[in-house]
């Protein structure tokens, strides 16, 4: 487990000890197995097999189910009742599973064993498995293992499992270079690419890659920029592997993609030889962002917004809203609050916001009842029945999914807050 902000049950004054409402009832949370649906779009030779049950199985093809058209790069390996009552071998199933797939499908470079509840119920031992399948199909084939499970994880933390599991496979550098940590759409990552090129700022790497031949390397002389704020498993391993964090804000909006690039800048150590250059590449960006912004924040200035606890991107989309749009926090909701990770955001919150921690459903639920939000940022499962009551919401797995990082995306992602309200009030006349 992730080590979290040390809570304290009710308010506190200022953000720089945030109010945080500790909360550990039933949570209302999707299960890591849902970064499947973004991941295997990512890594482009990989696939993702689930060792799971049907349930989990229809959780990934109703998650991604619409994107397949010809060979998926997912599956389940499905664990069933003779699995369950020790009547099978998993273990040799699992074996000739993989041995089926590999030999259909010689594409496949790059195997993630994903784990499950089922699986952790009955004990399956995923990395064995990946050892001992990795024995018979190196160097073709690299085979790891992550777990999804919704016992372990929520959401976002599949993909936080999954990277983390790559993390070893990487190859060693001394050389300086700067690591970019978290997947980010392709058009994303290649806008950042070109502003790094402009700012002289390289060599450059992603993690994921799109391709697993190659990996980007790391050593004591990587700087890390993480791009997403569910990474804390992710950054615990590169830290091991010598690379040192950049402290910034998530590149969402004018203002947290500037700094989140100042934060490269800056390590760099360019500021003396060429004074002006990070204002001259990066300002006419930050300018035109923050203009399509204005437009916006005539529709979002003075709403109230509610936040459940779902895609750990909570936080910095509140900062952005309240920041860049003039929102009003009402209470923003976490999974988790990583004390590390969230260091630059908190401090940019405005005072005596609302925070909490997990979840206690029933609760929260009163809780924003009572406050009547002008939109709720929540999942799949909370949406319907809350817009039926007359609330409007947003889902927050389509804020994962959206390319919303930098400063040209900066206005999609206020437009995804400004659409639901839209549709409402259209709705209303
Ligand atoms: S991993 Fe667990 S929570 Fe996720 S779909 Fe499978 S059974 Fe459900």
């Amino acid at each position: 487990m992730s080590p979290v902000i040390p809570l304290i049950a009710e308010r506190s004054e200022g953000c720089a000890t945030p109010a945080v409402i500790k909360q550990r009832g039933q949570r209302e949370v999707f299960c890591g197995l849902t970064g499947i649906v973004w991941l295997h779009r990512k890594i482009q030779d990989a696939f993702f097999l689930v060792v799971g049950s049907r349930t989990c199985a229809h959780l990934i093809q109703s998650a991604a189910g619409v994107m397949i058209f010809a060979e998926p790069r997912f599956a389940t390996a499905i664990i069933d009742e003779r699995d369950l009552a020790g009547l099978a071998d998993a273990n040799t199933e699992l074996d000739r599973v993989v041995t089926q797939l590999l030999a259909r499908r010689p594409d496949i470079k790059m195997l993630f064993l994903v784990g499950s509840c089922p699986s952790e119920v009955i004990k399956l031992d995923l990395s064995r498995a990946a050892a001992r399948l990795s024995q018979t199909f190196s160097p073709n084939v690299r085979i790891l293992n992550y777990s999804g499970s919704g016992i372990e994880t929520t959401f976002t933390q599949g993909e936080d499992a999954c990277l983390a599991s790559l993390v070893p496979q990487l190859p060693h550098t001394d050389e300086r270079n700067l690591l970019v940590v978290g997947a980010l759409a392709d058009v994303v990552e290649a806008q950042f690419r070109r502003l790094f090129d402009e700012l002289g700022i390289g060599p450059v790497h992603f993690l994921p890659p799109r391709n697993s031949r190659e990996l980007p390397p790391v050593g004591p002389n990587t700087k890390l920029l993480i791009a997403q704020p569910f990474l804390a498993d992710t950054l615990r391993a590169l830290e091991a592997r010598g690379a040192q964090r950049l402290s910034a804000p998530f590149p969402f909006g004018a203002e947290g993609t500037t700094e989140w690039l100042r934060a490269a800048w800056n390590a760099w150590g360019r500021q003396q030889t060429e004074p002006t250059k990070f204002a001259n590449v990066v300002g006419p960006k930050r300018e035109r962002a923050a203009r399509a912004l204005a437009r916006q924040r005539l529709e979002l200035q003075g709403k109230r917004i509610f936040f459940f606890p779902d895609s750990q991107l909570e936080v910095p989309l509140a900062r952005f809203l309240a920041r860049e749009l003039g929102v009003v926090l009402v209470e923003v909701g976490s999974p988790y609050l990583h004390a590390k990770l969230l260091d630059r955001e908190l401090a940019l919150l405005p005072a005596g916001t609302q925070l909490s921690e997990g979840q206690d459903v029933e609760r929260q639920l009163d809780r924003c009842r009572a406050a009547k939000p002008d939109i709720v940022v929540c999942g799949l499962g909370l949406a319907n029945p809350l817009e039926a009551e007359g609330m409007t919401t947003k889902w927050s797995i389509e804020l994962v999914f959206s390319p919303v990082h930098g400063f040209e995306q900066a206005s999609d992602l206020a437009g995804l807050f400004t659409r639901p309200l839209d549709r409402r009030t259209r709705l209303v006349a």
